[in-house]
This record gives C-alpha cells, structure tokens and sequence, in this order.
C-alpha cells in the first residue's frame, strides 16, 4: 500500500517536474525563434546588401557580368573582367590569373 503512495509521490513529482521543465522550455523555445528570426531578419538584409551570387561586377565598365575573366593589373590588384573589357586587358598586357 505504501508503495503505491510513493510510486503516486514519485509520478505527481515527476509530473510537476516535467510540467515545469516544459514550461521552461517552451519559455526558452519561444526566445530561441525570436532569436532566430532576429538572425534571419539580419541576415536576409546583409545578402541583400551585398552582390548576388552568380552576378558579379566587372571592374572595369561595373557592369553585372555571369562570367568574369580575371587578371592582375599593373598594380598587383585582381580584376574582373567582362567580355567586353576583357580584349583591353589583353591589350594592356594584363596576366591572366
Ligand atoms: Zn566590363
């Protein structure tokens, strides 16, 4: 009999346990999503910032170009060429990279 007393203390305890650990946890959910949505929010505005993949910029004419050649210019820098300035580059005697 009195077994059965303590395995009901042992099941309401644990009940309150898990009712407050859910609780808590559901506090800590909510919390996590706001986070993650702040993190979404965030990083959706730095990708619109920033160029989209697949169109980058000549550095020449500034021009959106889906392939870009690439060479070193007289000052050691890299370049992306498009199409069009690519045949400059040649010209300049630029090194392909
Ligand atoms: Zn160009």
């Amino acid at each position: 009999m009195i077994g059965y007393w303590i395995a009901g203390a042992a099941i309401s305890a644990a009940a309150a346990w898990a009712w407050s650990r859910s609780r808590a946890a559901g506090r800590q959910g909510k919390s996590k999503i706001v986070n993650m949505n702040a993190y979404r929010s965030r990083k959706g505005r730095s990708d619109s910032a920033a160029a989209k993949p697949g169109s980058q910029l000549c550095s020449s004419c500034r021009k959106p170009a889906a392939r870009l050649s690439f060479y070193s210019d007289e000052n050691g820098r890299v370049v992306g060429l498009c199409r069009e300035c690519k045949p400059s580059a040649e010209r300049r005697q630029l090194d392909r990279l």
